[in-house]
């Protein structure tokens, strides 16, 4: 019996299901949860000391790998000041500011704890800001778990709000239409139909939620084109990702201008964080500039601003994205050939220093329906057989994989080994 397998079983006595997010429960994928005591760089060490070369870093924000020591000594200083005032601090400002700078689409921009407040409040300042109630989402997309967003279609071009979690009054769920990723027609004849009543589109430019797809040509300009025409707002859902795939984010990457952005993650350098800000004249609908109410005790907390804006300055470095980027490729292209070779089909997607890895014989992966068709089993068994080897992916064939910039080339090779003796072992 592992540590991990002793404290799971003391986890579940206390703890719905032993964890505090469900897929860390590695429901996914079968087996233990890894419970991991600490971390450096590109590792994680579990209690009994094992370690792992991580590409879930915490699930995206831990882009400079873990601990780094300047994001620790900003931490430090910051807690010798004390944890939290509920009051205005300098450092909120200068964390607005990098942000306002890095994405030219933000004028002004509010701090919250999570990414799942920051789409909640987005959706109620860009129907406050409309006058409408309706919102357009994305199969597949994942914006944090607000009533209005924990709802997904069947397959269809369009569906009209089925609750797809017990708990989301139907009512609600009544506003939220579903559609399909990538699809382009659909939102123009949802637009044609329904435009006048809709206050929204929420997406995420590069879907990170259903594994890794990217958007096609012309789908994000469409998004742009059918909320101008519309009076609709544009909410681009950059908590995964907002400087993960570029320092401009995706909105950068693509050349696309939303109206609002959501961030989170990368912004939190590892601490509890989000954030919505957007079009000026959007913005000033909110509390106390205007009648659009939202708030936090916690908002803007002083340690996890340090770590955010350090975690910014430190990404701002010539060349970070460019050697982020290089590094992704040559693990996905690697990752390729070794599947190649063990004869094993195998499709990657890559944006920046995210990526996705597909069981599939299908080239061209950019539908929700064709990430469903992929082979879970076979997924299963390699993130065993990688996790046995020390290399540490997500639990889930939905979700995209990140590489750090502490990734050594070291690393990548020992993980590409690791995974010929993985898809040989299939
Ligand atoms: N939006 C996106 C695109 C996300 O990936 C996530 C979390 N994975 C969220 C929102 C919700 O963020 P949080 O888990 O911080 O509430």
């Amino acid at each position: 019996m592992t540590q991990s397998d002793e404290l799971f079983s003391q986890a579940k006595t206390v703890i719905p299901g032993g964890v505090n997010s469900p897929v860390r429960s590695f429901g996914g994928v079968g087996g233990t949860p890894v419970y991991i005591d600490h971390a450096s760089g590109p590792y994680v060490f579990d209690s009994d000391n094992k370690r792992y070369i991580d590409y879930v870093g915490s699930w995206g924000p831990m882009i400079l790998g873990h601990a780094h020591p300047e994001v620790i000594a900003a931490v430090k200083d910051a807690a010798e000041k004390g944890l939290s005032f509920g009051a205005p601090t300098e450092i909120e400002t200068r964390m607005a500011a990098k942000i306002c700078e890095l994405l030219p689409s933000v004028d002004l921009v509010r701090m919250v704890s999570s990414g799942t407040e920051a789409t909640m409040s987005a959706l109620r300042l860009a129907r406050g800001y409309s006058g409408r109630d309706k919102i357009v989402k994305f199969e597949g997309c994942y914006h944090g778990h607000s009533d209005s967003l924990l709802v997904k279609a069947g397959s269809g071009a369009l569906t009209l709000g089925v609750p797809s979690s017990p708990g989301v009054p139907a009512s609600l769920a009544a506003d939220t239409i579903t559609l399909t990723y990538n699809d382009s027609e659909a939102v123009k004849q949802v637009f044609a139909e329904l435009g006048e009543q809709i206050a929204c589109i929420i997406v995420e430019p590069v879907a990170g939620n259903m594994n890794c797809i990217p958007p096609e040509p012309g789908f994000l300009e469409t998004l742009r084109a059918v909320c101008d025409q519309y009076g609709s707002v544009l909410i681009f859902d950059e908590v995964m990702t907002g400087f993960r795939v570029g320092l401009h984010s995706a909105q950068g990457y693509y050349r696309v201008t939303p109206d609002l952005t959501t961030l989170g993650k990368i912004i939190g350098g590892g601490m509890p964080v989000g954030a919505f800000g957007g079009r000026r004249e959007i913005m000033e609908h909110l509390a106390p500039l205007g009648p659009v109410y939202q708030a936090g005790t916690l908002s803007g907390n002083p340690v996890a601003m340090a770590a955010g804006l350090k975690t910014l300055e430190l990404i701002s470095a010539p060349d970070f994205y460019r050697k982020l980027s290089e590094k992704t490729e040559q693990l996905v292209s690697g990752l390729k050939q070794q599947a190649a070779s063990a004869g094993v089909a195998l499709t990657c997607n890559q944006v920046g220093g995210m990526f996705g890895l597909f069981f599939s014989d299908e080239e061209n992966i950019s539908r929700f329906a064709q990430v469903m068709r992929c082979d879970q089993q076979l997924f299963k068994r390699f993130f065993h057989a990688m996790l046995d080897q020390g290399v540490y992916l997500a639990p889930s064939a939905f979700e995209a994989g990140f590489v750090s910039a502490a990734h050594s080339d070291a690393d990548i090779q020992q993980t590409l080994e690791a995974a010929g003796k993985a898809f040989k072992s299939l």
